[in-house]
């Protein structure tokens, strides 16, 4: 079992990563709670439900379960489960527990942020891209206008990563998740950066989850004690995501999962990198490594305009322009802001690539 420390500015928390956590819960509550409201989707319920609930306390307990998918991230959904939880008789001293990916972890968590103005929550996350959600505190549904524009800051009491969860993830959903650690490894480690990419994801060991995993929240953690609410250095955390999102929202979050979007937004920032700065950031190599493990590529949908188009609303902008996270070196993460003419150009000769 491994944990990792995170402080944040209102308390200090644990990250525990291993295999039969969920069979232990009661083990790492901190305190006694008068209830406990496990918020978990219609697909994760089915799976591990039950042995949760085995695991907890014997204290008043209610479940709520949502749609499996981030359309369930919404106000409405918010609001039910607002009144489940004051159905279900919670109080100041109650727990949330947030069991699934990150829809369950960002929903739950600002329902605990917000249920009579913030209840300890934990985050039980059951898919590898949940390793960047359940840590950091951020939490938020999304609006109409566009994802994650309602939230806040709301550290969990804990975090408890069981490894033999993952077993059961779809392989879509573990290439999206080892997209953002492959990130972690590009913004912070070299070395870290070579062994990932000796990896094979189609056939993972626990000890391999085990081990990237804690890999990835060592670097997230490292990031947002520095700079917790993304004045500075927490910025270089986006690597990847600006023509990521710019993907993601041109296919109305259909076809690509977060993490292949920013996969392809990944490789797009080496390529840019290794022109703009004349520097060796394994372009060719991110290239071999996430075609090998089953990556969708596509070129075909890279329209150069429209993405620009895209890219120029995400929120890192700067007075119009497009500002991307680059590399000057693997682990030397840099932000620079580019022109409009020089986003087409990257685009179509990234396409042609
Ligand atoms: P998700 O929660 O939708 O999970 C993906 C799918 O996998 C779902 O269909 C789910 O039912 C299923 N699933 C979950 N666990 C499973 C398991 N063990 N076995 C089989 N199926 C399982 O999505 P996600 O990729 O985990 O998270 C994406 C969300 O995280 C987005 O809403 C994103 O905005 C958010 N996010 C938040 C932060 C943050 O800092 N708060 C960071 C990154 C991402
Ligand atoms: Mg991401």
């Amino acid at each position: 079992m491994k944990e990792i420390v995170v402080p944040s500015s209102s308390h200090t928390y644990s990250v525990w990563i291993g295999e039969g956590l969920l069979k232990n819960v009661s083990k790492y509550l901190q305190k006694e709670y008068s209830s406990i409201f496990v918020i978990t989707d219609d697909v994760v319920e089915k799976l591990y439900l039950q042995t949760l609930l085995e695991s907890l306390p014997k204290v008043h307990k209610a479940v709520a379960v949502v749609a499996a998918g981030e359309q369930s991230k919404n106000i409405t959904t918010y609001y039910r489960l607002q009144t489940e939880a004051i159905e279900a008789g919670l109080d100041r001293n109650s727990l949330i527990i947030a069991l699934g990916g990150g829809v369950v972890g960002d929903i739950a968590g600002f329902v605990a942020a917000t249920y009579m103005r913030g209840i300890d929550y934990i985050q039980v996350p059951t898919t590898v891209l949940a390793h960047d959600s359940s840590v950091g505190g951020k939490v938020a549904i999304n609006h109409e206008q566009g994802k994650n524009l309602i939230g806040s800051f709301y550290p969990p009491a804990a975090v408890l990563y069981d490894v033999d969860t993952l077993a059961t993830l779809p392989p879509q959903e573990i290439r999206s998740g080892y997209a953002e650690i492959v990130k972690e490894a590009l913004i912070s480690d070299k070395e870290a950066f070579e062994r990932l990419l000796q990896v094979n994801l189609h056939d993972l060991t626990k000890e391999e989850l085990q081990e990237h995993l804690s890999f990835g929240i060592e670097v997230k953690t490292a990031i947002v004690t520095a700079d917790e609410k993304e004045k500075g250095e927490r910025k270089f955390l986006n690597l990847g995501h600006t023509l990521g999102h710019a993907i993601e929202t041109e296919l109305q979050y259909q076809l690509l999962k977060h993490g292949e979007a920013v996969a392809v937004g990944l490789l797009f920032s080496l390529f840019v990198s290794e022109d703009l700065f004349q520097a060796d950031v394994s372009f060719s190599k991110l290239y071999g490594w996430l075609s090998d493990n089953g990556y969708p590529l596509p070129a075909e949908m890279l329209d150069p305009e429209i993405l620009l188009k895209r890219m120029k609303t995400d929120k890192k902008a700067q007075a119009g322009k497009v500002q991307m996270v680059l590399l000057k070196d693997i682990g030397q993460p840099t932000t620079a802001v580019l022109d409009d003419e020089q986003i087409v150009h990257y685009i179509k000769r990234f396409r042609e690539r």
